[in-house]
């Protein structure tokens, strides 16, 4: 990670490495935080809110990375640091509402569509300004950067123009100067392209497989 830093003329100390462990059982959990990892990314807010509940106690962070139903978003609050997957003003809205009852501001990222595939979800990049203009009024929420999901490719290369599409969107979003906003993080990058990822600007890489090995299977 500190080559593909530095290749992308970065400094190395800017990436942080979230461990994916959806699937993973806690035991495994544990053993990846006493080897030093820190942070950790889950996608289902069920598997999530057990696992962590679970966890309590160990000096663990969490983010959430998967879609988040509004219905789901009363189960973040006092389990998660920062939710990277908020892909438009309405979901961003009632996270601002649950908050301050709970009395917080939550860290989001916004989820951009750099592809636009139809499967994924995430913003079309049309929609970004607007959405992060409306966005920055909601006193509940913190917008700090962007997250995208490219489609997969064995090939990491193909996955570069999508990662410096999503930096060329940011920096041109942080050039119009919205207030109450930071753009600062980029979520971008798995484990088949996450050295990639680096060099085009991730402050933020989702690293499941590459730690855990392979997942079950869906329905297995
Ligand atoms: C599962 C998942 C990852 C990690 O994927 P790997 O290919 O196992 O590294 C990253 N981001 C999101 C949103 C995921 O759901």
């Amino acid at each position: 990670m500190d080559i593909a830093a530095r290749k992308g003329g970065r400094n190395p100390e800017t990436v942080r490495l979230i461990a994916v462990t959806k699937t993973v059982p806690v035991e495994q959990i544990r053993e990846a935080s006493r080897a030093g990892a820190r942070c950790f990314g889950e996608n289902r807010i069920q598997e999530a809110v057990e696992k962590i509940d679970r966890l309590k106690g160990e000096d663990l962070r969490w983010h959430f990375i998967g879609h988040l139903q509004k219905n789901k978003v009363k189960f973040i609050f006092g389990r998660f640091d920062l939710i990277h997957s908020v892909d438009g003003a309405e979901l961003a809205e009632t996270i601002s509402r649950k908050s301050l009852e709970h009395g917080e501001r939550m860290p989001i990222l916004i989820q951009v569509n750099v592809s636009g595939e139809a499967s994924k979800f995430g913003l079309p990049p049309p929609s970004l300004e607007s959405t992060l203009r409306a966005v920055a009024k909601l006193e509940g929420v913190q917008v700090r950067g962007l997250m995208t999901i490219p489609p997969f490719d064995p090939d990491p290369e193909r996955s570069r123009p999508y990662f410096a599409r999503l930096r060329e969107l940011r920096d041109r979003c942080a050039g119009m100067g919205i207030e109450n906003i930071s753009l600062d993080e980029l979520s971008m990058g798995m484990s088949s392209d996450f050295l990639v990822a680096i060099e085009e600007g991730a402050t933020l890489v989702r690293v499941g497989t590459a730690i855990f090995g392979e997942r079950p299977a869906p329905g297995k």
